[in-house]
């Protein structure tokens, strides 16, 4: 284990505050269509639309606003219109590229789920949403083919169990990523889940803060064991000299277009006191964010043009009311923590982390685990923000007849370093912003590779994203895949990858974090990309001195 340092702040060109939209400096007159919606009408009010006139209506009946804008608050997008290629996405209206089905995402704050829950998604997935069930790499769960006409039931059956599909999109607080392995873990000094429960029952849902610039991502977790440098919010487990454990404040992560890791705030947090400092960084954001321009709105361009000293100001005079504790940096792990495979819990048992190939699920291989997680005597699975997931509280004598069980409905405890590393966003399949196929393609990758490299020994992480997005990190993979048309040698445009290499999370083998290089010219096709990265794997293994790392 290292201490980290600061991440050195990025350059970040001066701009004006005004004109940039901000509401605490008296800017309230919307700036761009997106503004104009959630002025006109809070989103969160979207809602009794869809159970009052448009489940009943139908697909035609919606609203273009409600569709296309404050329907995400309840975590519905109108998916991509099948047979449409990446060529046409930026060319065509939004009404061409859409299908009358919606993706629906369901929030699972903290990644933990009970049987119950469970088998209430898998029942939806199959009854509602043509078997989908993707796990994605925010610990969520989603669906698609979802018709407006089942969102009531789909709500009713959710809310029953203890979920919800609120501001699970939008410009809003999104779910709050938590440790898969939080309460069980030998490594965790304290557990974050009751701040994260605490977060989501005072905030989420409060249209006080459903009108954010845009989306807002948060974690909460001893262990560093999520995307915490890429998060708009992430409180980090450390311990304080003379105040004990408490949780390192970092903000302003994000990837996208203009990628951007977090930084330290340089505070100590205890846990009690999280809701409200997380609570007023919303506020600052809500109030001081950039609402002119989508594309700069992030909580990221606030933190570069004003600096951690200004925001820490900021926060704590006209948010808190006193000031924050200083507090020393965490520990952070050496790479990143994916919990795959078997390890045993604070209590004895054992939690059994499993891959499936690239996020893929469906509703019968959740109904699925469910059964074998009950066979196994536990009650819990949880999801990481690796598309990956785990049961908990196994005994001794079920693990291996658990490990049997999973492998036989596709869930691998022992699985290949391809499919252990390899991540694919949603891709042309189903997203309207997609340029390229992204599950069809990973799935092959890894078969490939499996078939090809079977005994490769070192971690590797691929991320595989359908555009410039970068939903599934393209940038802090060792292998990051920027989807985008390419031409081919016989000189035709085809989907292809811009190839991003040696980007990391955590504190890869000594090195700071970091984003990966882009290649200069280094574009393949997607027909050559099994080919390519085959040859950059045994160029690694041709060249590797001992222990040295893939990402070095
Ligand atoms: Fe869609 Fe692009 Fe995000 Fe992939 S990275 S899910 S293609 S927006």
């Amino acid at each position: 284990m290292v201490s980290s340092n600061t991440p050195a702040t990025p350059t970040a060109r001066p701009r004006k505050a005004r004109g940039e939209g901000q509401w605490a400096l008296g800017h309230r007159e919307p700036l761009n269509p997106n503004e104009r919606s959630k002025k006109d009408d809070n989103p969160l009010n979207v809602r009794a639309r869809i159970e009052n006139i448009y489940a009943h209506g139908g697909f035609a009946s919606i609203d273009p606003a409600d569709l296309r804008g404050r329907f995400r608050w309840w975590g519905l997008y109108t998916q991509r219109k099948a047979g449409i290629d990446g060529g046409r996405t930026a060319i065509l209206e939004p009404e061409e590229l859409e299908d009358e089905y919606f993706m629906l995402r369901v929030r699972i704050d903290g990644g933990g789920l009970n049987l119950a829950q469970l088998r209430t998604i898998a029942g939806i997935s199959t009854e509602f949403g043509r078997d989908s069930a993707d796990l994605t790499d925010r610990q969520n769960i989603q669906l698609h083919w979802i018709r407006v006409e089942d969102m009531p039931e789909i709500w009713k059956r959710l809310e029953a169990v203890g979920l919800q599909t609120t501001e699970a999109c939008g410009d809003c607080p999104r779910v709050v990523l938590g440790s898969p392995v939080a309460g069980i873990s030998t490594d965790e000094v304290l557990d974050g889940t009751p701040a994260i429960d605490e977060i989501i029952k005072r905030y989420v849902g409060d249209p006080r803060y459903s009108n954010l610039p845009r989306k807002f991502k948060s974690q909460v977790s001893w262990l560093a064991d999520g995307p915490y440098e890429t998060n708009d919010i992430s409180f980090v487990g450390v311990e304080h000299p003379d105040h004990g454990p408490g949780f390192d404040l970092w903000i302003g992560g994000g990837l996208s277009t203009n990628p951007r890791l977090a930084e330290r705030l340089g505070v100590w947090v205890p846990i009690g006191e999280i809701p409200d400092v997380w609570e007023g960084v919303v506020g600052v954001f809500r109030d001081y964010g950039y609402r002119r321009l989508r594309h700069r709105a992030r909580l990221k361009f606030l933190l570069a043009d004003w600096g951690v000293a200004k925001f820490r100001e900021i926060l704590e005079k006209e948010y808190l009311g006193r000031a924050l504790l200083d507090g020393p940096a965490p520990e952070l792990p050496a790479k990143p923590i994916d919990h795959i495979g078997v390890h045993k819990q604070r209590d004895g048992r054992n939690y059994v982390g499993a891959a499936p190939v690239v996020g893929r699920s469906s509703g019968t291989q959740l109904s699925k685990l469910a059964d074998l997680t009950e066979a196994a005597g536990s009650d819990r699975v949880r999801l990481t923000a690796y598309q990956k997931l785990l049961v908990l509280d196994v005994a001794e004598e079920n693990v291996e007849g658990l490990i049997r069980g999973l492998r036989e409905i596709g869930l691998e405890a022992r699985p290949s370093a391809w499919r252990r590393g390899t991540m694919a966003c949603t891709g042309i399949e189903y997203c309207k912003l997609a340029i390229v196929e992204t599950k069809a393609r990973g799935q092959e990758l890894v078969t490939r590779l499996e078939e090809r490299l079977k005994d490769f020994d070192a971690d590797i992480s691929i991320h595989i994203n359908g555009c410039p997005n970068a939903c599934a990190r393209t940038q802090v993979a060792d292998i990051g895949l920027k989807g985008q048309l390419v031409m081919n040698s016989r000189g035709e445009q085809v989907e292809g990858f811009q190839v991003h290499l040696g980007g990391g999370l955590g504190m890869a083998q000594g090195q700071s974090s970091g984003f990966g290089r882009k290649v200069r010219g280094l574009k393949a096709t997607a027909e050559e990309l099994p080919e390519y990265v085959e040859r950059v794997a045994r160029n690694y293994l041709a060249g590797r001195t001992d222990g040295e790392a893939f990402a070095n």
